[in-house]
């Protein structure tokens, strides 16, 4: 015998147990539609070539170390995520920000930190979100509760159940936003939407916490999709922001993250990054360097800044434009509505799909998905676009 006998096997992972699903599949017309990454025209994984280019500098940098960083990052690469979210109006003596551990551990470090000093307020999350979210925030001590977000008779926001639940929440709650490319739905706020929102969330001294893991995939300008947060900060909401860049760098193995606090002054920040610096220690000590120093290298740098930029539009016009057909197939066959499908953004498409058409989907189609319905169009292609079109008609007919 064992101690470990009466450990149980954990439930698995849902997505990255239909990944394993679909590695396993011998269907040469299998599609994965499950996992949010970026695929080539090929359906391959895509490094950019300005981040290969960073990665070349690096190497014959002879100066570079394998050296620990601090705590709380590399700081050049901190300054260089906080004015690619902010901005230059923003001053960076106001923002405390650290690097973490992509998106996921900004959220952590995020949520620790608001369990120790903002006490006793619930965080509210929108109805659905990413499911880790939940997770997170429940790992953190957190009251998770929820408000409403898609209106799934109409394939849209609910804007007005949402500010009703915003308007309910207690004084003082954290609302966790995404900052753009709302997973799973695709569905965002418009600009004007989003004033509504954000007013609602000041009138009610609620904290902001924008999840912003896309910015720049979502509409293809990291300026535009910036917006709701910059708002936020103009009208002087207090905001905490998670910052990923995993998809629109495609850095998505290296984990490199920020998270971020907007403070009154330079003295409270320290305070702040103090306290950050505290959470982080006994989690991990100190974050990677390869991808912060991707990162910095590029948006150090004129140059592979516009490079950069260019490329990440790219992607968001593959993805646009594999969006924009699937829908121009569906509404030559099928008699349902798909047009909601165009008006999502970003790596998703929420179908409106049942559980039952999901599984039957991958079983008699070998397409993988979630069953919410959710698709990754970014596993789309010319070479797949119509088939996928074809099964959704077949099992919605
Ligand atoms: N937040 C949202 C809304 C996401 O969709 C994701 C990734 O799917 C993340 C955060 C975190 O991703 P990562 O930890 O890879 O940066």
């Amino acid at each position: 015998g064992s101690i470990w006998e009466d450990v149980p096997m954990a439930k698995p992972d849902a997505i990255l147990g239909i990944a394993k699903e679909y590695q396993q599949c011998t269907n040469p017309r299998k599609v994965n539609v499950c996992v949010g990454a970026y695929r080539d025209e090929n359906g391959k994984p895509w490094v950019l070539p300005s981040v290969r280019q960073a990665e070349r500098i690096l190497w014959e940098d002879e100066t570079q170390t394998k050296e620990y960083l601090p705590i709380d990052g590399d700081r050049e690469f901190v300054q260089c995520a906080m004015r690619f979210a902010y901005g230059p109006d923003v001053p960076l003596e106001h923002l405390a920000g650290v690097q973490t551990l992509s998106g996921t551990g900004a959220c952590r470090v995020g949520g620790t930190f608001l369990a120790a000093f903002w006490p006793n307020h619930p965080i509210y999350c929108p109805n659905p979100t990413w499911g880790n979210h939940i997770t997170i925030f429940k790992e953190c001590g957190l009251d998770v509760r929820r408000y409403r977000y898609y209106d799934r008779a109409n394939n849209g926001l609910d804007l007005s159940g949402m500010l009703r639940d915003l308007q309910k929440a207690p004084r003082g709650s954290i609302i966790l936003l995404h900052a753009c490319a709302h997973n799973p739905t695709g569905c965002d706020p418009t600009i004007h939407e989003w004033k509504q929102i954000i007013s609602m969330i000041g009138q009610r001294d609620h904290v902001a916490f924008f999840d912003c893991a896309y910015q720049g995939f979502a509409s293809g300008d990291a300026e535009a999709d910036a917006a709701p947060f910059r708002y936020a900060v103009s009208q002087r909401v207090p905001i905490v922001l998670a910052q990923s860049f995993a998809k629109n760098f495609g850095l998505y193995g290296e984990r490199c993250g920020s998270l971020s606090v907007v403070c009154g002054d330079a003295e409270q920040k320290e305070r702040i990054l103090s306290e950050l610096r505290l959470v982080i220690r006994p989690m991990y000590s100190s974050p990677p360097r390869h991808g912060s120093s991707i990162v910095k290298t590029i948006l150090k740098d004129e140059q592979l800044t516009k490079q950069y930029y260019e490329e990440c539009a790219s992607m968001a016009r593959r993805i646009q434009r594999m969006r924009t057909k699937l829908v121009e197939c569906l509404s030559t066959m099928s008699k349902h509505d798909w047009s909601h499908i165009k008006r999502q953004i970003g790596m998703f498409a929420f179908t409106g799909l049942t559980p039952d058409m999901c599984h039957q989907l991958t079983n008699e189609y070998y397409i993988f998905l979630t069953t919410n319905g959710r698709i990754s169009i970014a596993g789309l292609n010319d070479s797949n676009v119509e088939y996928v079109a074809n099964a959704i008609h077949a099992v919605t007919d």
